[in-house]
């Protein structure tokens, strides 16, 4: 058996022996784009607003027209051209005049700033009355104050938001190079395992495993596929996890990763690959291996499912992030523990936990519980770390919690 491996020692052999890999962009709509990993920087290859465009109802003026006055000294101007929405102003508005404008319409050449029309007064002779004065540049978006051609908008590796869709679709970006959602292959064994529509018979159990780490591909935004439930024969693991090497960018082996006779997770990724380690020194998860096919990430999941869990959030998300070549934005919340957690020596200890918001100060409320019981996960918000060397943390400690959100 090979050596056990610590999770800083897992997260270095990630960064080394996977690697990015070559065939990973694609293009997709800006529509369908939110979620998705950039490949590229994007810069703006325009003006964006491309126009001076008013930010409120109003007159648009020139702004020292309007310096001294007020309620009682009005500054009157004459009133130019009205501007219409989506059209060009059309007209270079003069000293001593004023035109209406609506919210986004266009500044016409010569006006520097608009008055909000609650500040006017329109006197029904052609004239109208500032009462208050505006800064040049007052209630105004200039040409380029947005974006100016070449400008570094959104940068390779992002995550695209909605808000980030919003800022495409204003530069007119309709196609973009992404990620390209890499596909992980999921095999779930056990002899005891049955599909969760049917009911289980005796000493059967429902396979939890396939789902979860399905569901965990998807927020991870990649795309998973199905190998099956299979019995604890070797020769049909053989051939299923050969054909998922294959086919996809990753496979995921659920059970049998430990090392009783039955396990054949091991002799099988060593029989069309190399195993780079088997066990981590940590818990819940250590019987867990990492492999290589042609190449692909081959891991053994331990079966109980909170372990299959951790082990895919800390480190599948990391070789995902590694083989699409971008950065994982985990950015942990401080939290205070609501009571002491012991934890075993010799290895790190992941606890998962209910976070609340107590008048501003985030407790962290620690998960107690087996750790094969899926539903003392279920409803959680993220997890800490406890390193291999620490006895426990008293209540009142100050913990960095990861969030399950994290993506
Ligand atoms: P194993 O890693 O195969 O030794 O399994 C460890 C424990 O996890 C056993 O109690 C299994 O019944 C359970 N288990 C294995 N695979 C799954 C699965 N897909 N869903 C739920 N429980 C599982
Ligand atoms: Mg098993």
């Amino acid at each position: 058996m090979l050596a056990v491996k610590t999770p800083e020692e897992v997260y270095e052999i990630i960064k080394t022996e996977f690697a990015q890999i070559t065939d990973r962009t694609g293009r997709v709509a800006y529509t369908e784009a939110a979620g998705r990993v950039l490949a590229e920087d994007i810069r703006a290859a325009e003006y964006v607003p491309a126009f001076n465009r008013s930010t409120v109802d109003g007159f648009a003026v020139c702004a020292k027209d309007t310096f001294g006055c007020s309620d009682s000294i009005p500054a009157i101007l004459q009133n130019a051209q009205e501007i219409f929405m989506g059209q060009a102003a059309g007209f270079i508005l003069k000293e001593g005049s004023c035109a209406p404008i609506p919210t986004g319409g266009e500044l016409p050449e010569g006006a520097d700033a608009v008055q909000m029309i609650e500040y006017t007064e329109d006197y029904g002779d052609g004239t109208t009355g500032i009462l208050k004065p505006v800064a040049p540049g007052h209630n105004v978006i200039l040409k380029g104050d947005d974006v100016s051609p070449g400008r570094l908008v959104l940068r390779a590796g992002r995550k695209l938001t909605p808000q980030d869709i919003g800022a495409l679709a204003a530069m007119g970006i309709a196609e973009v190079p992404v990620v390209r959602r890499l596909k992980v292959g999921i095999l779930s064994t056990g002899d005891e395992l049955v599909s969760p529509e049917e009911s289980p018979g005796p000493g059967q159990i429902r396979d939890v495993n396939s789902s979860l780490t399905a569901a965990l591909m998807e927020q991870f935004g990649a795309v998973s596929v199905s190998f099956g439930i299979l019995p604890d024969q070797e020769e049909l693991l053989s051939r299923k996890v050969q054909e998922a090497a294959q086919e996809c960018d990753l496979v995921l082996i659920s059970g049998g990763s430990s090392v009783g006779v039955r396990d054949a997770a091991c002799r099988v990724i060593e029989r069309h690959g190399e195993i780079l380690f088997h066990g981590i020194a940590m818990k819940p998860g250590k019987p867990t291996i990492f492999g290589k096919i042609g190449g692909r990430p081959v891991i053994g999941l331990p079966g109980h499912p909170v372990a299959a869990f951790f082990i895919t959030h800390i480190f599948v998300r990391r070789i995902l992030a590694q083989l699409g070549g971008y950065e994982l934005r985990d950015i942990p919340v401080r939290a205070c523990l609501a009571e002491s957690v012991e934890a075993n020596h010799g290895r790190a200890q992941y606890n998962g936990v209910f976070l609340e918001d107590r008048d501003g100060r985030i407790i962290a409320h620690p998960i107690r519980g087996k750790s094969g019981l899926i539903t003392t996960l279920a409803g959680s918000d993220g997890y800490f770390c406890i390193p291999r060397d620490c006895e426990g943390l008293p209540a009142d400690a100050e913990i960095s919690v990861t969030l399950y959100s994290a993506g």
